[in-house]
């Protein structure tokens, strides 16, 4: 019997996330069919911009589908996914998938994996995710008929846009007096140390910066840029930055579309986090750094000289 992966399309102001191309991935490495679950509001172009991405897309339209409420979007994936049983529904790690995942495991009696940065089947879906502060890698196989798991951002290459899937608009099984939460408000929030991977831009900083005061020219430039501080394993075990900054191996993936890093000599564990980013563009004063070979433009020169100077041609 085939095997048919769902992923539950995010979307925000009638615009797909880029994170669905991951997702479509993640679905595509472990099934035989890739289908993406749509639920908007009616009128929207979400399922044609996820097609290109997916075998199927399974649009569900209903006025009270936006904005987003788990409980309503809940009740018109379990309706959908006890009609045609798929084998796993994958989400982000992001507020979506952290917040619908354990409602959809809940009403489906499912197997719930969290944050997985592998996926692979065997016998059942196999998750693999950080533990213990991400100093070791749990591997775990849900066994439910039907298993839930939330994709950490970026751990996933996303797929290229390919001939687009068909698109087959179902009836909603929705009954939203019924549902036990209502949207009240959005308020958008500034874009906060938190966002790591969500950010366009992240500047991570390495132990070459020296003590954590000098730390702050990283702060700096991410600010000027509009973006977030990251950072490596060293500056996080001297305490400089709070862990959940470590990027690599033992931290957290990033795939910004820029990537700068300061003072970092680019060891593998730190690479396997960050190498995937669209430009990567590394400072370090040794021309001999490993970094160079990731970085696609590089400064061999002293940081402490660059940042500033970076900083001034910002302002001007
Ligand atoms: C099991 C395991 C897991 C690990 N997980 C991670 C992980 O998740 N993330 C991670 O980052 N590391 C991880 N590491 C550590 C990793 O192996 C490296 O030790 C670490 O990435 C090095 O950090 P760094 O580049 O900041 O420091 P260093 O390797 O010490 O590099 C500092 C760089 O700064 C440059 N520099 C110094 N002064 C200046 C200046 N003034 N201007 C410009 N450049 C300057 C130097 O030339 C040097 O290249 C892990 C290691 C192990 C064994």
């Amino acid at each position: 019997m085939s095997r048919s992966i769902w992923f539950v399309a995010e979307h925000q102001d009638g615009q797909l996330h880029r994170g669905a191309a991951e997702l479509a991935a993640a679905a595509r490495a472990v099934g035989d069919e890739t289908v993406a679950v749509v639920c908007s509001a009616p009128g929207g172009t979400v399922a044609q911009q996820v097609a290109p991405f997916a075998d199927r897309v399974l649009l569900v339209e209903d006025p009270s589908l936006e904005p987003y409420t788990a409980g309503i979007w809940a009740q018109a994936v379990v309706a959908l996914a006890k009609e045609h049983a798929p084998a796993a529904i994958l989400l982000p790690h992001a507020p979506l998938g952290r917040d619908l995942g354990p409602v959809l495991a809940a009403r489906l009696e499912a197997g719930l994996m969290t944050d997985c940065i592998a996926l692979e089947w065997d016998e059942g879906l196999v998750g693999k995710r950080s533990v213990l502060r991400r100093k070791l890698v749990a591997r775990e196989r849900v066994t439910t008929s039907i298993a839930v798991a939330t994709c950490q951002r970026a751990a996933f290459s996303a797929v290229a846009a390919g001939e687009p899937g068909t698109v087959e608009t179902v009836e909603p099984s929705i009954d939203a007096e019924a549902a036990r939460t209502r949207f009240v408000a959005m308020e958008r929030a500034e874009m906060g140390e938190e966002n790591i991977t969500e950010a366009d831009v992240v500047v991570a900083g390495g132990r070459g910066l020296g003590d954590a005061e000098k730390f702050g020219v990283v702060q700096d430039l991410a600010a000027a840029l509009g973006g977030v501080m990251g950072a490596s394993r060293p500056v996080v075990d001297q305490g400089w930055v709070a862990h959940d900054r470590q990027i690599g191996s033992s931290g957290i993936t990033v795939r910004p579309k820029l990537y700068f890093a300061l003072g970092i000599s680019g060891a593998v564990q730190h690479v396997v986090g960050m190498r995937e980013s669209d430009v990567i563009v590394a400072i370090n004063k040794d021309p001999q750094a490993p970094i160079f070979e990731y970085a696609h433009y590089g400064i061999a020169d002293d940081l402490f000289k660059v940042v500033p100077a970076l900083l001034a041609e910002l302002e001007s």
